[in-house]
């Protein structure tokens, strides 16, 4: 079985190349060709000896993620399918605005957790996505970034298929990965890990060197409702996450983001409203982002007329709630808000 070489640390590449009788320096050259400059070719690093490289294809291979197909949307997102090595697809997205170029990526390949509204919960999880293979999505939709807005992105979201938080381990290393100063050098405020709610997991990523931001994906704030539509809320009830909440500002002092999707007749009236403000009120929130619904195929769910949309708005405002209606992005091209899947599934 040849080793993923991307899955060596600096340390254990040094190792493996010393063993065969080669400087440290050839690793070190290697891992810098790798993550600094994204050359996943053994053939493309002309300082290797030849020895060396024979040796490398004997016994290491490096994965290739390859754009598979990509939509651009009339507003200026684009959508991007993306194959894995094993030809599996994951869908990313950017989302060019006035100041910032946000890439969406995706942890996992389908996903285990089956929110009701959402495309890619009626898939199944085929797998995890690894750290390298999240990195690699960044570095194809900079390239891309480069190539349409002449602008390299400035904000890295996990917010595409998969739940992050059960790839815990793989995004935190990707996490590594993006903000080191030596490769693509993004500020981690500048970085968001979005959860459906996974309360241990918000615990542990409190705990954590690296501080990045947090977004819990709430779009109820009743369990009752909660439950109907995010069964992951029944083993992680709104007290808890207020509780975790609170404890990753403390320790972190990052911002948190709560999402909230208006789905007609389930969650959209004064009432629901109420319970959003005194949800808010408990947790140190930055920000809501009270977010349009994208129909999709599986599920009955309707986005609410635009005179009950503003009003929910209007409502959390005159309360002082920091809310704000994003509009959905790249809607065209079922590039939105819990609309992947379709794709890959294809
Ligand atoms: S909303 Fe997120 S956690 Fe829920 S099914 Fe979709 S991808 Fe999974």
């Amino acid at each position: 079985m040849k080793q993923n070489i991307r899955h060596l640390s600096l340390s254990e590449l040094q190792t493996l190349v010393t063993n065969w009788d080669f400087k440290k320096s050839k690793a070190n050259y290697i891992y810098e060709t790798i993550w600094y400059r994204h050359i996943y070719n053994f053939a493309e690093m002309p300082e290797l000896p030849e020895g060396l490289l024979i040796l490398l294809n004997e016994h290491c291979f490096i994965p290739q993620t390859k754009i598979f197909n990509n939509q651009m949307s009339t507003d200026g997102t684009i959508k991007c399918s993306l194959q894995l090595f094993d030809k599996h697809l994951i869908e990313g997205v950017l989302i060019p605005t006035e100041h910032r170029i946000t890439v969406c990526v995706s942890s996992q390949v389908g996903c285990s957790l089956s929110c009701s509204f959402c495309a890619t919960g009626y898939m199944e999880r085929k797998r995890n996505v690894t750290f390298d293979e999240i990195v690699d999505q960044v570095v194809l939709l900079n390239d891309l970034a480069l190539v349409h807005y002449q602008k390299p992105i400035s904000n890295v979201v996990y917010m595409g298929m998969g739940e992050p938080m059960l790839n815990y381990q793989n995004v935190i290393q990707s996490v590594e990965k993006l903000t080191d100063q030596k490769g693509l050098s993004i500020a981690p405020k500048r970085i968001t890990i979005s959860t459906a709610g996974v309360a241990k997991m918000i615990k542990k990523l409190a705990d954590e060197k690296i501080k990045i931001n947090l977004a819990l994906s709430l779009h109820a704030a009743n369990d009752k409702k909660r439950n109907e539509i995010m069964p992951i809320n029944e083993s992680n009830r709104l007290e808890e996450l207020i509780a975790m909440l609170n404890y990753f500002h403390t320790k972190s002092k990052n911002e948190i983001t709560l999402e909230y999707i208006l789905l007609e007749g389930f969650n959209d009236t004064i009432e629901d409203a109420n319970e959003l403000i005194a949800f808010y009120k408990k947790v140190p929130v930055h920000l809501v982002n009270i977010l349009e619904y994208n129909s999709i195929q599986n599920a009955n769910f309707q986005k609410p007329k635009e005179s009950a949309i503003d009003a929910f708005v209007q409502h959390l405002q005159q309360h002082h709630i920091n809310a704000h209606l994003r509009r959905s992005r790249g809607k065209d091209i079922a590039a939105a808000c819990g609309q992947l899947a379709n794709m890959s599934t294809t």
